[in-house]
């Protein structure tokens, strides 16, 4: 490819969706020999959708998902925005939940019609002292078609499994194979499950994956990388994502996410598209054989 100048890399960008902040950015883009992404909205659409509702006691499947309901209507993650939507398309009661609380990377509880009800990983069930052991196999079953698995609690007891599934991007699989193609390692980082994390990437044939990973973690990790010489980019969409954009050597944001994560980004893709990073990638190197 022909050299270019930073500016012209910067309008040719533009024109393609792919915001670039500063030359700065550019040139550590084109140094970049491992990228990290996160999963959900980042690989995924982001928009996860209700699949299962399990019923592992007495209590009936509408129940659990009009409990599941009510505490989620209550949080902003986009796991709650599946179980409430799905809840009303299969005609749940509604009811309303008091002494909400949502645990960061782990799930919600709170009080519903005088019960107590937890909703979350199994991380979130071990801080109510609660055994998944008797539900992981079921569990375990919805984890490796790639669909993300909560449990249910009520007054102490494991009663049901929700599942919703966030289906992959149409472009995401050509994104991760021209990305090889540029000789980049690819590693996921998610909160999710190791399974459903797995499940993931095995379909999209992604290096490496960091599952059960806390958002302070994501930051850890990249510095643990830059600390052992990777040139890092991390791709993410979140509120949760900014401190590691900010931590990598070029922090990607998707124009479809959080704002602060665009503000912690060197780079924008406006269309949320993983190929805007192959497309940067070929700006910045070409940039860069202009400079040197
Ligand atoms: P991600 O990295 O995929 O964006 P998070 O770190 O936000 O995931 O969450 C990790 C896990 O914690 C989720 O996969 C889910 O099991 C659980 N979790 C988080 N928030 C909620 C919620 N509002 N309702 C149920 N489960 C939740
Ligand atoms: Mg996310």
């Amino acid at each position: 490819a022909t050299p270019i100048s930073i500016t012209t890399a910067a309008g040719r960008g533009a024109q393609a969706g792919v915001l670039i902040k500063d030359a700065e950015a550019l040139e550590r883009m084109a140094a970049v020999n491992t990228l990290i992404v996160d999963k959900t909205g980042t690989l995924t659409m982001g928009k996860p959708r209700l699949t299962d509702t399990i019923a592992l006691g007495d209590l009936p499947e509408a129940d659990l998902l009009s409990l599941a309901a009510a505490l989620e209507r209550g949080s902003e993650h986009p796991l709650a925005a599946a179980i409430v939507d799905g809840a009303e398309a299969q005609g749940a009661a509604r009811q309303e939940a008091t002494d909400f609380e949502a645990v960061t990377g782990k799930g919600v509880r709170g009080k519903v019609g005088g019960r107590s009800v937890a909703l979350g990983n199994a991380a979130m069930m071990k801080e109510m002292a609660l055994d998944t052991a008797h539900a992981e196999a079921e569990a375990d079953t919805l984890r490796a078609l790639g669909k993300t698995a909560m449990f249910v609690a009520v007054d102490g007891a494991l009663v049901g499994i929700v599942a919703v599934a966030d289906p992959i991007k149409e472009s995401t699989a050509q994104a991760i194979d021209a990305l090889h193609a540029q000789g980049l390692r690819i590693i996921m980082a998610t909160g999710d499950n190791e399974r459903t994390a797995q499940a993931v990437a095995d379909r999209l044939g992604i290096d490496e994956v960091r599952a059960g990973v806390l958002p302070e973690d994501k930051k850890t990790l990249i510095d643990q990388l830059r600390a052992k010489g990777r040139k890092i980019a991390m791709a993410g969409d979140g509120v949760n994502d900014a401190p590691a954009l900010a931590a990598a050597d070029v922090g990607i944001a998707m124009g479809t996410g959080a704002d602060v994560a665009m503000e912690s980004a060197g780079i924008t893709l406006l269309g949320g598209d993983l190929m805007g990073i192959v497309r940067a990638r070929k700006l910045a190197r070409a940039t860069l054989r202009n400079i040197k």
